[in-house]
């Protein structure tokens, strides 16, 4: 028997929500032909309930939807219109705040408020934000000679593949979904088969806002079979990624195998915080602290490795782990206090623990954490690494989790060749009373986004993108409009002259 959409879910807090596990193709949830997927809440290890998955039959509904609905409705829909459904996309998820929030909390284990306040709260000014564009992307006439008009045209791409990973299940949705649809896309979006759930109300607003149907479809399943059949797909123009950069690779090497889909890649990141020792120490600590321990570590920006003069390394320790202690609760991300929920699966808790091996095989010293926290749900201490250098692997690689990494440096330049040894170039920051330093060290470290005393601050309209392996193109902000159009050039040659 196929089983129905509408599950009925139990909350560790008592309350029960109802959830769909179905597809959302062309307006309506339809069972997949893939295989059933258990989604596990993270903080009771216990399974939530199963999912629907696409197989390539899936996704080839999913994309000829959105490619007829491309071709005979949503490119002749005024950008006016457009934007009125966005923001009334928006409006339905300010009035659904609390329930996207429970969803986030209840698939990936974050904190509800952090879930409300945040992740939801940013998501809606998100479309709120693209939807005021969708009514002002306009190319340009370019004067060549007399005889002529030229003009450009900055048309959509038609059907954009977009897949996500799970550590912002509605966020990540919402910077691909937003700029897409307001450059006037279709979309078809896979959604990590570890949080699924998110996706799938935010689809069912889609449909009550009046979105026409095939503009937006929503699948899920495993990468290397769903993701793998999307990324590879004839019918889509282009593919909008968050993830892993070993991922990056594979969604690259399927593109160029296909059809040499327009790519956008947001990868990894071992992001460097550098502490000068003129810093204002106390907010320093304060704002680095946030910077790695945020989502739980689960953040490609995290500021996972930070670097301080030697002459304040001891006094900065001790303010970063008094933040540390005064910030981070552990907990149920139900309770209303809580900070930090469960790392988001039984993979992901087993290797970040035995990156906490491999730190303290490396020479690496435990300065606080360093554990598993109780003993039931993913949760695990946030740790503090000292005496660290840049051969270790705690230092260059991404563990994805709540651990930091803290090396001492001598010379404002040690820092920079240090941050800037890495393959990564997602972000980084610099904490400085100097101004001088702080130019010198945003130009001179190679990452798409530098912060000075701040860190992990984000905002709709101002660009987010890596260098180097941390992938290429750029969400938010009027350069995401290009990422979801391309430019045409028209030339007309006038039959008569004056
Ligand atoms: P992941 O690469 O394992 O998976 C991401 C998504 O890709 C999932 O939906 C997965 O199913 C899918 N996928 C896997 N193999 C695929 C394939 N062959 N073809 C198509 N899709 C495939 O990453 P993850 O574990 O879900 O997320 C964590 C990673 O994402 C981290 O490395 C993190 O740094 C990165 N990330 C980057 C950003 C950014 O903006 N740069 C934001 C969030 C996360």
């Amino acid at each position: 028997m196929v089983q129905p959409d509408l599950q009925t879910v139990r909350l560790s807090n008592g309350k029960e929500i109802t959830v769909h596990t179905q597809l959302f193709i062309n307006n309506e949830f339809v069972p997949g032909h893939g295989p059933l997927i258990e989604t596990i809440n993270p903080a009771t290890e216990e399974v939530i309930c199963s999912v629907h998955s696409a197989d390539k039959q899936d996704v080839d509904a999913a994309v000829n939807a959105a490619a007829t609905c491309f071709k005979d409705t949503w490119r002749k829909v005024a950008p006016a219109e457009k934007a009125r459904l966005i923001h009334k996309l928006a409006d339905l998820m300010e009035r659904d705040r609390d329930e996207l929030a429970t969803l986030d909390a209840l698939d990936n284990g974050k904190a509800f408020t952090v879930a409300r306040d945040v992740d939801i709260t940013d998501s809606i000014a998100c479309y709120r934000y693209f939807a005021g564009w969708a009514d002002k992307i306009h190319g340009k006439t370019i004067d060549t000679t007399f005889d002529k008009l030229c003009y450009t045209r900055h048309e959509a791409l038609g059907v954009v593949g977009a897949v996500i990973p799970w550590n912002y299940p509605t966020m990540m949705a919402a910077w691909k979904f937003a700029p897409a649809l307001a450059a006037g896309n279709c979309i078809v979006m896979k959604t990590s088969e570890i949080t699924p759930l998110p996706a799938y109300k935010f689809a069912a607003l889609v449909k009550e806002a009046g979105f026409p149907a095939g503009v937006v479809n929503i699948i899920t399943g495993y990468g290397h079979t769903t993701g793998s059949f999307l990324g590879s797909h004839p019918l889509v123009s282009k593919m909008a990624f968050t993830g892993s950069t070993a991922t990056g690779r594979k969604i690259m090497e399927s593109s160029s195998s296909s059809n040499l889909k327009k790519l956008q890649l947001e990868l990894g990141g071992k992001s460097a915080q550098i502490v000068c020792a003129d810093a204002d120490l106390d907010k320093a600590a304060e704002w680095s602290c946030g910077g790695i321990f945020n989502n739980h570590g689960q953040s490609c920006n995290a500021g996972s490795r930070i670097l301080v003069h030697e002459s304040v390394h001891d006094q900065f320790l001790e303010l970063f782990i008094k933040h540390t202690k005064a910030m981070i609760k552990i907990g149920d991300p139900f309770d209303e206090d809580t900070f930090q929920g469960p790392q988001i699966s039984k993979g992901q808790f087993e290797k970040i623990l035995n990156y906490i091996e491999i730190g303290k095989k490396e020479g690496a010293i435990v300065s606080y954490g360093g554990k598993r926290w109780g003993n039931k749900g993913y949760y695990i201490e946030p740790t503090v690494f000292t005496n660290c250098h840049n051969q270790m692997r705690v230092m260059r690689e991404e563990i994805f989790g709540p651990v930091v990494v803290i090396a001492k440096f001598k010379t404002i330049e040690e820092a920079i060749d240090i941050a800037n040894d890495s393959d990564y170039g997602l972000a980084g920051g610099v904490y400085t009373t100097d101004l001088d330093t702080a130019i010198t060290v945003t130009n001179e470290v190679k990452t798409g986004t530098m912060w000075v005393n701040c860190f992990d601050v984000f905002d709709q309209s101002t660009p987010f993108g890596g260098y180097k392996q941390s992938g290429f193109g750029k969400e938010l902000g009027k350069y995401a409009l290009q990422e979801y159009t391309q430019v045409k050039v028209v030339k007309i040659l006038r039959s008569s002259k004056i």
